[in-house]
């Protein structure tokens, strides 16, 4: 007899959503997760009054009405507008890339004369073999060395040179002063940070933290119909099929006094310097406090233990995948797999709880199908 209709592994955005909407529609759900807190990697826990994003910086960003209303139903979002800075041997520079940073690159004042001065500093190279040669190609040799080439070498531990052209498969260069990373309609920080976000997201259903899957699976599965999957699919597959692999970041928290740098995320481009970027979390709340919590972000070689953060989408890992994703379709009767996790994806926020209402909806249809 099972205790719940469905189990959810993760307290991430993606199971959170899923328990929602399944709550909302009737069934009892149970949400587990690993770790000793909630709501995955959006996760930010309030240190001397500020909001500190645990698991680096993350900002809300949509254009989907829809979505945007659903998050509003459990936070009221802040007016942030991301618009980092560069910091490369000294100097500071507008990013992402703009008339502002040609301007202080080259002096030029308007977008025709950016224009022409772009098509200059380009490296003529015909068929680019490699991210350096392409970006060379487009956009020349000193663009390279201050925004690309040490941050990506550090970001992926070797040599451009040695890396696809499909890593930066676009490079975006506004001509307008226009410096807002994100091109969405809407975009904001929680007000009263993430971790309330995703308890309001929570509320009404049962959550255990502290809690592992795999220590216990065959209790856990025997407790509910069906069970949401939304941790490593190599590791519930028991790495059959090989290792999937990931780029992984480590964090150090620093706390000051003051005002560190006087905006949320400073990008370290330069190679000598080991992390790559810092975020000083009270500039997303515009906090006014006489002191100040800094994260500087680490990349770091992956192993089994590490967080996966970032996934490293290459043929090797693709196919495998691919052979994973096959295995979990004839598991459909028992098991649902979603997220950044189990579908070995880079998901934004809001594709996240995309992906989850739309997953929710079809398994509702289908319970309704079923019970008629
Ligand atoms: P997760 O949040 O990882 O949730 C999965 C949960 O499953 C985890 O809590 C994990 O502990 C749990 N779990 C795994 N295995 C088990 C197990 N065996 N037993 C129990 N529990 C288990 N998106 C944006 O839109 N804007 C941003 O600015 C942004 N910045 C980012 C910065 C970084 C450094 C990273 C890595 C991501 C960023 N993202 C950003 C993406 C965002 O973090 C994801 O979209 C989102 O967290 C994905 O949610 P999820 O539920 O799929 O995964």
């Amino acid at each position: 007899m099972h205790i719940y209709d469905y189990l959810i592994v993760g307290a991430g955005l993606f199971g959170s959503v899923f328990a929602r909407e399944l709550t909302d529609a009737g069934f009892k759900c149970l949400i587990i997760d690993k770790r000793p807190h909630t709501g995955g990697n959006v996760y930010t826990e309030k240190r001397e009054g500020i909001d500190v994003h645990m698991y680096g910086p993350h900002i809300f960003h949509t254009s989907d009405d829809r979505i945007w209303a659903y998050v509003n139903r459990f936070t009221k979002f802040n007016h942030y507008v991301n618009r980092p800075k560069v910091y490369y041997k000294g100097k500071i520079y507008s990013f992402p890339i703009n008339l502002f940073t040609l301007y202080q690159l080259y002096g030029v004042k308007t977008p025709a004369e950016a224009q022409k001065k772009l098509e200059e500093v380009k490296v003529p190279i015909k068929n680019p073999k490699n991210l350096e040669e392409w970006v060379l190609s487009q956009v020349g040799q000193e663009i390279y060395e201050i925004f690309i080439k040490g941050y990506t070498m550090k970001q992926w531990m070797c040599d451009p040179k040695e890396l696809p052209t499909f890593i930066i498969r676009r490079l975006p260069i506004r001509l307008t002063f226009d410096d807002n990373y994100f091109n969405d309609c809407y975009q904001g920080i929680p007000v009263e940070g993430y971790t309330k976000m995703m308890e309001r997201l929570q509320a009404g259903i049962e959550v255990r933290l502290n809690t592992d899957y795999f220590a216990n699976k065959e209790y856990f599965d025997g407790t509910a119909r069906k069970v949401v999957f939304t941790g490593k699919i190599d590791e519930f597959f028991g790495y059959r099929f090989g290792e999937l692999e990931y780029r992984t970041l480590r964090f150090e928290h620093e706390m000051h006094k003051g005002d560190y740098q006087g905006n949320a995320i400073i990008n370290y481009t330069e190679y000598e310097i080991p992390y790559t970027r810092i975020c000083e979390h009270k500039h997303f709340t515009f906090g006014q406090q006489e002191h100040t919590i800094i994260t500087k972000e680490y990349p770091e070689a992956w192993s089994r233990g590490k967080e996966p953060y970032y996934p490293i989408n290459n043929e090797r890992n693709n196919k495998i995948y691919k052979q994973y994703a096959t295995l979990s379709e004839e598991l459909k009767d028992k098991y649902i797999f979603g997220g950044r996790l189990a579908e070995y994806k880079y998901y934004d926020m809001h594709q996240v709880i995309g992906s989850a209402l739309a997953k929710a909806k079809k398994e509702i249809e289908f319970q309704k199908s079923t019970c008629s």
